[in-house]
């Protein structure tokens, strides 16, 4: 599909999904993975995604990233409108999956890293093949100068003696290289977002918030956006500059991350802070959110939280809330604030 016009003018946003529903086609029903979302990404600032699993954060990732295992996945309706450095705007769910222009959007432009490292590194290959071949596919450039960026970025994700270690396979590095050799080879080619989903869950608490710090440095130097999802506070809290809450595939509240921090509205919210040990709240008790996710082929009708809401009323159990802005840029859906 063509560039079209730009419609927004050039004020930073770089992704703006709107309405996104996704849907997943299984024998036993259809899952609403992704229930009416809608945000934006902005130039330099990292946003992140929070929420219990289960919430549709990773499937909002892979819906941009066009990597649903389709047909059984669908993006069903909405908009997810990418505007490229060079200008234009172009509506991601139009596109063939398969397309060369939804490739060269995919890596070049929106790169993604997962939790497990192994999911984008290929074992048979050396490190450095790997990131010299994603260079070379999405940049015109010979082996050589592939090579010598490569390096350059190991080197910036703190892996030591890069020179050396691009010879060698993703069985001989620990877990944090790894993980680092994957941010590496996202960045390879200078994207204009960052899709980190989970990318620290699975490392010590040390390497984490090493890796965590380079990011943000990275993300930093290259003036890049970061879509960061996760079920850690704590990790919003570092990174991000605003922040979305996911309940059950919907957006539940966002705000910037000062403001969530400080004033968390929404019931759902103020469960996950009350259950998470949080620097600065020491000795405070933890609580909990009582009963668990409803099923995805068994959702109550209103509010998807009101099962497990200490606040719940009787038209949370009838009708959805619709979102309220009750601060500026501060929206949350729940009926208290209507
Ligand atoms: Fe609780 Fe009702 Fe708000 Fe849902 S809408 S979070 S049930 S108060």
């Amino acid at each position: 599909m063509a560039v079209q016009e730009r419609e927004l003018p050039a004020n930073e946003v770089l992704l703006e999904v709107k309405d996104l529903r996704t849907q997943f086609f299984t024998e036993q029903g259809v899952v609403k993975a992704v229930d009416g979302v809608s945000f934006t990404i902005k130039k330099g600032k990292v946003l992140g995604i929070v929420g219990e699993s289960g919430c549709g954060k990773s499937i909002t990732a892979l819906s941009i990233m066009r990597l649903l295992p389709e047909p059984r996945g669908k993006i069903v309706s909405g908009t997810i409108t990418f505007y490229p450095p060079e200008g234009g705007s172009v509506d991601i769910t139009r596109l063939d999956r398969h397309s060369a222009e939804m490739r060269r959007i995919r890596g070049r432009h929106i790169a993604m890293i997962f939790q497990e490292p192994m999911t984008s590194l290929n074992p048979v290959h050396t490190i450095g093949d790997q990131i010299i071949e994603a260079i070379q596919l999405h940049q015109d450039v010979d082996k050589e100068t592939a090579r010598k960026r490569a390096i350059e970025v190991l080197n910036q994700v703190d892996i030591p003696h890069p020179e050396r270690r691009i010879n060698e396979y993703p069985h001989q590095m620990s877990g944090g290289q790894r993980q680092r050799a994957m941010i590496a080879m996202a960045l390879s080619c200078y994207p204009s977002i960052l899709i980190a989903d989970e990318p620290t869950t699975a490392l010590d608490v040390t390497i984490q918030a090493k890796i965590l710090r380079n990011m943000r440095d990275l993300q930093r130097q290259y003036g890049m956006a970061i879509m960061l999802i996760t079920h850690d506070l704590g990790v919003i809290g570092q990174m991000a500059d605003e922040v979305l809450v996911m309940y059950v595939g919907r957006k539940v509240e966002q705000a910037d991350v000062r403001e969530l921090f400080l004033n968390p509205l929404h019931p759902y919210t103020q469960g996950l802070f009350r259950s998470i040990p949080l620097i600065g709240l020491k000795g405070k008790k933890l609580v909990p959110i009582a009963g668990s996710v409803p099923s995805p082929y068994n959702l109550p009708p209103g509010c998807y939280f009101a099962p497990r809401c200490p606040r719940a009323m009787d038209i949370c159990r009838q009708e959805a809330p619709a979102e309220y802005e009750v601060e500026p840029g501060h929206f949350v859906s729940c009926w208290l604030y209507k």
